[in-house]
């Protein structure tokens, strides 16, 4: 099989422009046109520099190119597909060639061996994976790195799971048709079910030798550090979905998605409820009666709030915009405040509330 390296022919190189390699053909088509270029080897020169402009300047054809080589293109298109008569149109007009004239001289009948059949591009798989944050992160959003194993284009192969410079052989199992016919008769009908034979892929060729490093699959297992954005306000049990970060697909198909559930820790002291924060205070009898500071925890730090004097137990103070930060709207920290009753008392302690207790009986 006779490869062919299309950025060699061309002489550019493999991250050139649309615009270098539309120059590089435009130099060459005018030095080897057959009319102009009267050595014998111009014709099959002309040929060649315009099939590897046309593969190079189509996306597509470039992308299975650079990703399977000369055979990716051979087994994908036909001689049609690449020498296609609007491609050559468009170009040939633009440089002052004779379109009709040349098409029809060189490339009506001109065969290469091209095979039908190409690998069927396979989505790659969703993945899935589970991170924990803080109930600070999920009330102000934030960024979380991640390191999972996904499935990555295979380095050696390229993705086409074949051992590199061993070729494609005819695939046993269908004889290179890409199809696998199947006839049943029973009585008078004959049933002919026709499948795409999986041994290939519907390819007709499969590789000579399955790539040492894939085993043939053309994706390989990679850890990657991926950066996942947390909205503000997430809730636990939320799904992220960030696409086209899963799996890469087989034979070039698009990457499939991941899908990150997030889970919120229960923080030690503070509780949320819709966008507040509730935070149960303890204060003594005292500091209720005749009121005072206290030091309460909020998702911003330590804060210090007032105990008006005569506070009394269950009240509410709000600590406004102190709550989950979300698209919907600022929540409050609510402080409920619960008053401790003293349960062991030191005997000093025991003779002041009763004479505490005696004062409020008698007013
Ligand atoms: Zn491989
Ligand atoms: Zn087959």
């Amino acid at each position: 099989m006779r490869r062919k390296d299309y950025y060699k022919i061309l002489g550019v190189d493999r991250n050139a422009t649309q615009e270098e390699i539309k120059r590089a053909f435009r130099r060459l088509a005018l030095k080897y046109h057959p009319d102009r270029n009267k050595s014998p080897d111009a014709e099959e020169k002309f040929k060649e520099i315009s099939e590897a402009y046309a593969v190079l300047s189509d996306p597509e054809k470039r992308r299975q190119y650079d990703m399977y080589g000369y055979e990716g293109i051979q087994t994908r298109y036909t001689a049609e597909d690449i020498f296609n008569r609007t491609i050559f149109r468009d170009i040939f007009t633009e440089f002052g060639f004779d379109f009709e004239d040349l098409f029809n001289r060189f490339f009506k009948d001109f065969t290469v061996t091209f095979q039908r059949g190409a690998p069927t591009p396979e989505r790659g798989r969703d993945i899935e994976t589970e991170i924990e944050v803080t109930l600070e992160q999920a009330a102000y959003g934030g960024e979380v790195e991640i390191n999972i194993p996904r499935m990555r284009r295979c380095p050696r192969c390229g993705g086409s799971g074949a051992e590199p410079d061993k070729g494609m052989v005819t695939c046993p199992s269908c004889g290179g048709a890409g199809r696998i016919e199947e006839r049943r008769i029973t009585g008078f009908t004959q049933m002919i079910r026709i499948t795409t034979c999986s041994r290939c892929g519907g390819r007709g060729v499969i590789p000579a030798e399955p790539c040492g490093e894939c085993k043939g699959l053309g994706l390989v297992e990679r850890r990657a550090k991926i950066r996942v954005r947390i909205p503000p306000g997430i809730e636990d049990g939320s799904r992220l979905v960030l696409r086209g970060e899963g799996d890469e697909g087989r034979f070039g198909g698009p990457p499939g998605d991941l899908y990150v559930t997030v889970r919120v820790k229960p923080h030690p002291k503070l509780e949320r409820r819709g966008l507040d924060i509730i935070y149960e205070a303890e204060i003594s009898y005292p500091k209720a009666v005749l009121g005072g500071e206290i030091m309460v925890p909020t998702l911003r730090g330590e804060q210090t709030i007032r105990i008006p004097p005569g506070t009394e137990s269950g009240s509410i103070i709000r600590l406004r915009g102190l709550g989950i930060r979300s698209p919907y709207g600022v929540g409050d920290q609510l402080v409920r405040i619960k008053i401790k009753v003293p349960k062991n008392l030191t005997p000093r302690m025991r003779e002041l509330i009763e004479e505490l207790a005696r004062l409020m009986d008698e007013a």
